[in-house]
C-alpha cells in the first residue's frame, strides 16, 4: 500500500517533539523524500525504511529548515555503501545551490559515489515529476521569500490527491494544486511575509475545495499557539488536524 508519512511538523524552529517540515512518499518502486533538515538514515530505520529504498528526493527550496540534512544523507549513504542511483529535483535555484554546496565539500574526490542526477524543473504549474505506478507527483512554483514549490501527489490505486503548500504566502497556485484533493497539507507558519497562518491556510482550502486540511510547518514548543486549530476551523468546513511527526497516511 502506498503511504505518506510525515517525518516532520514544525517551522523552522524544531522542538523535542516536531522536526523541521519534511515528508517521504513511499511506494512500490519508488519511494520519495522531500526534504530534510537533518540526516534521516537513522530515524528511517526507526519505521522500518531503509536507505537504499530512497529513489528520489525532492527539494522543496533552499531554506536551512528544509535542506540542511542533505549534504550528510548523500555522505552516510555512500560510507553505507550504497551504490544504487538517486535522482534529485528543485527549482533551478535550488539545485545550483545544491550542487555548490556538495562542490564546497569536494565530493567529486569521494571515490565510488553512487549516481546522483540533478534534475532542474521549470518554474511552471502542475509540472510532471514522478510517475510510476503508485502515484504520480507534479510541481508548482508557490509564493515564499525564494524560489520554492509546492506538490500534488495523485495515488492511482486509491485515487485519492495530497497537495502539499510547503512554505507560501496564500496563492492561487495552492488553490490550484489542492483542487478538490482528499488532503491539502498547508503550512502554518503565521500570517508574515511567504508564510500563511493557519486561518489563511483554511481559506485556501475551502478555495480548493478540498476535503481535508493538515497544517503543518507551525510554531511548536514554547511558540506554540493555543490558537491553531480553532483559527484554522472557523474558515474550512471539513476536518482540520494537526499534522504530527511520524503520522502515516495510507493511500
Ligand atoms: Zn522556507
Amino acid at each position: 500500500m502506498a503511504k505518506i508519512i510525515i517525518l516532520g511538523s514544525s517551522n523552522a524552529i524544531a522542538d523535542e517533539n516536531h522536526e523541521n517540515a519534511h515528508l517521504i512518499c513511499v511506494g512500490k518502486t519508488r519511494t520519495v523524500l522531500v526534504d530534510s533538515s537533518r540526516n534521516p538514515i537513522l530515524r528511517l530505520r526507526d519505521i522500518g525504511i531503509e536507505f537504499e529504498q530512497i529513489t528520489d528526493l525532492i527539494l522543496t527550496h533552499f531554506h536551512p529548515d528544509h535542506i540542511s540534512g542533505i549534504p550528510l544523507f548523500l555522505m552516510d549513504m555512500w560510507l553505507r555503501g550504497r551504490k544504487s542511483p538517486l535522482e534529485i529535483y528543485g527549482l533551478p535555484h535550488t539545485i545550483e545551490r545544491m550542487e555548490n554546496l556538495m562542490d564546497a565539500f569536494s565530493w567529486k574526490n569521494w571515490p565510488n559515489f553512487f549516481p546522483v542526477t540533478f534534475n532542474k524543473l521549470p518554474s511552471v504549474a502542475l509540472n510532471p515529476v514522478i510517475d510510476c505506478t503508485d502515484f504520480k507527483i507534479y510541481s508548482s512554483p508557490v509564493c515564499h521569500m525564494i524560489p520554492t514549490i509546492g506538490m500534488r501527489i495523485e495515488f492511482n490505486e486509491a485515487k485519492k490527491v495530497v497537495a502539499y503548500s510547503c512554505d507560501t504566502e496564500p496563492c492561487d497556485e495552492v488553490v490550484h494544486l489542492g483542487k478538490n484533493a482528499d488532503i491539502l497539507i498547508h503550512e502554518a507558519s503565521g500570517n508574515f511575509v511567504g508564510h500563511s497562518s493557519s486561518a489563511q491556510a483554511a481559506e485556501i482550502a475551502t478555495q480548493a475545495n478540498a476535503k481535508r486540511l493538515y497544517l503543518i510547518h507551525y510554531p511548536t514548543g514554547e511558540y506554540w499557539q493555543e490558537n491553531t486549530l480553532e483559527d484554522a476551523q472557523r474558515n474550512f468546513d471539513g476536518d482540520v488536524v494537526l499534522a504530527e511527526d511520524l503520522m502515516i497516511l495510507n493511500f
